[in-house]
């Protein structure tokens, strides 16, 4: 079980499950959206989520033409998670939420051709100029998780 929550503890959450994979992507939106050098995703059952306390803002936005729902909390804007409508059930935590991030670590850098220049990447781990399947990154996790 892990806990997460917003930098103003107005929301937290719960999270049982194991997670499909994660990964840090360096696509320029991800890099406007966590305000920072790259985002961090860790793709999960929606279903092992559970808010704990306060309540979760969602918005739909529109991200190169395919609507996306932003789960955040209202009151400081932390990013929780995001949905969209091709990928049911499932959805893409932003795991920086998580009170405790030593138990996982991306499998995978995306976007590698967009990486700000001073972004020094872990040569050991598979690095994509683009977008991989999602197939990959599942594996990639699975088969990282017993080492
Ligand atoms: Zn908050
Ligand atoms: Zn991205």
């Amino acid at each position: 079980m892990h806990l997460g929550s917003c930098e103003c503890k107005a929301i937290q959450y719960k999270y049982t499950g194991e997670p499909l994979t994660c990964y840090a992507c360096h696509c320029t939106d991800c890099q406007t959206s966590s305000g920072s050098a790259f985002g961090l995703s860790m793709i999960v059952n929606n279903k092992d989520i559970e808010i704990v306390k306060g309540e979760v803002t969602t918005n739909t936005i529109d991200v190169n033409g395919t609507k996306v729902q932003k789960h955040h909390c209202s009151q400081c804007g932390t990013p929780f998670w995001f949905s969209a409508d091709e990928y049911p059930g499932i959805v893409a935590l932003k795991p920086g939420t998580f009170e405790d991030t030593s138990w996982f670590k991306p499998v995978a850098h995306l976007w590698v051709r967009s990486a700000q220049s001073w972004v020094i990447l872990d040569s050991s781990i598979p690095q994509y100029e683009k977008q991989p399947e999602i197939s990959e990154l599942i594996e990639l996790w699975s088969s990282n998780e017993n080492t």
